[in-house]
């Protein structure tokens, strides 16, 4: 039986000829041939473990083409975002425009001054070029950029603290998505955890009593993702700069999500003014609020700045020339505060107010209502409540306004086909309606959102 069946998987060779072209046109033979030979033996393994698989030639040929679509078909692709999360991390966090990259083409298509002084015509550092903006920005001294803001607080603990102790607050002990954790981050710089007061309540008694012959550095976490509420009380950045500097120690901020500029009437953690309480070092996502490229922003007293320059982990968090290139280009427009909101889509979406939002919506409805009226679901356009996202005002909600589908016959199938759009959509799912919130929805996605709408009510 099992002969029998071995004898019937089809040849190698007629399989590769019935490959269609456009496979030869972009894969080399060999992968061809690969994926070819990797069906083939997953058959037989099945054979010889007693199953009895579809053997036609046409059945094989097409599980060797769909191999063979993982490795044509892309998998990092543009999504539509109707979440209302602004900076969805799973979506890419920030946006840039197309005219930011219209202006960094130029410098990554050349050769560059990267490392190299023109005026000496000898070697130069990379770290020259984004410092002269982001201290001018943000008020600082100082400032250097890693590849994230997790480089960032490696790089400076390791720095200002190893083998020593960092007094952080019990109540700022975070966890930031993925594997990023205060404890083990602290562990992996080589310093020792000091933690003080309790989840709920630090005073500032805990740091003094805390202070002693083993302690580097005052730390304070901006707590991203979750908020302490009700009996709470924590010591406030510029007491911590006070009493760093009563007692010499260096007091550093991981805001995470910062902003340089006010943004509607949000309640953000702004740069400036951790600067202005007179902190050594302070560090940022580039990608979050601050609406530029993934990079960790570290500013502050120049002295700290220098140190951080010489520590050897430096290389291995260096930034690639093209992430420099588009930092510089968004600080560019961050020198005249409506520039950055009119072309940074992350500013504006976070500072439109939800007129806007609504106005766009009625845009949208007014183009394709009948269409919209022809699918088998119930639309209402409604308030709805956005987010900022990227753990920059957690438990906040911003007004915004979008389409309420309900009577949807399966919401997980109309949510889930949105998904294998050919611009996928991502929409949200509650109490059995699906959501799009159009504060994240560009408009020149209009009439895709409408294809995308009909192709999941199919
Ligand atoms: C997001 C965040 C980080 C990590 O920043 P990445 O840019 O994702 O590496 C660290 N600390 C805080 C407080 C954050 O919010």
């Amino acid at each position: 039986m099992k002969v029998e069946l071995l004898k019937k998987i089809p040849q190698v060779d007629a399989l590769m000829k019935r490959i269609p072209p456009e496979y030869y046109e972009n894969l080399e033979n060999e992968y061809i041939k690969r994926a070819v030979r990797a069906e083939l033996d997953e058959l037989r393994g099945r054979i010889l473990n007693g199953e009895n698989p579809e053997l036609s030639e046409e059945g094989v040929l097409s599980a060797v083409c769909a191999r063979l679509a993982r490795l044509t078909v892309d998998s990092l692709v543009p999504v539509i975002n109707a979440t209302g999360i602004i900076v969805h991390t799973n979506l890419g966090r920030a946006i840039l425009s197309e005219e930011l990259l219209d202006h960094t083409r130029e410098v990554l298509t050349n050769y560059s001054t990267l490392e190299f002084d023109l005026e000496t015509g000898k070697r130069g550092s990379r770290y020259v070029h984004a410092e002269k903006r982001l201290a001018e920005i943000t008020g600082a001294e100082a400032a250097l950029v890693v590849n994230n803001n997790a480089a960032a607080v490696m790089l400076i603990l390791n720095t200002m603290a190893a083998g020593k102790e960092v007094v952080v607050s019990r109540g700022e002990l975070v966890e930031i998505g993925g594997s990023f954790r205060v404890p083990d981050v602290m562990a992996a710089s080589g310093c020792i955890l000091k933690e003080v007061g309790t989840t709920n309540k630090t005073h500032v008694f805990d740091y003094e009593k805390a202070i002693g012959e083993q302690t580097g550095l005052l730390m304070k976490t901006h707590t991203s993702n979750y908020k302490i509420v009700g009996f709470t009380e924590s010591v406030d950045i510029g007491t911590l700069a006070e009493i760093g500097k009563a007692r010499g120690i260096p007091v550093y901020e991981d805001l995470g999500s910062g902003t340089i500029y006010p943004l509607g009437n949000l309640e953000l953690p702004s740069v400036p003014e951790s600067v202005a309480k007179g902190l050594d070092l302070i560090s940022f996502s580039g990608d979050k609020v601050f609406g530029s490229v993934q990079c960790g922003i570290i500013i502050g007293k120049k002295a700290w700045i220098d140190r951080l320059k010489v520590n050897p982990l430096l290389r291995a968090f260096r930034m690639d020339k093209y992430t420099l290139a588009l930092l510089e280009a968004t600080l560019k427009l961050y020198l005249k505060r409506e520039h950055v909101l009119e072309s940074a889509p992350t500013l504006h979406m976070i500072a439109m107010d939800q007129e806007t939002v609504k106005q766009a919506v009625e845009r949208f409805v007014d183009r394709y209502r009948e269409r919209l009226n022809d699918c088998g679901f119930v639309w209402t356009a409604m308030d709805l409540t956005a987010e900022i996202g990227g753990g920059s005002t957690p438990g906040e909600g911003i007004p915004s306004f979008g389409l309420e589908l309900s009577t949807l016959k399966s919401p997980a199938r109309f949510q889930r086909r949105l998904r294998q759009f050919e611009k996928p959509i991502i929409a949200t799912l509650s109490k059995d309606c699906v959501y799009l919130d159009f504060r994240t929805v560009f408009e020149r996605d209009f009439q895709r959102l409408m294809e995308g709408l009909e192709f999941a009510d199919a």
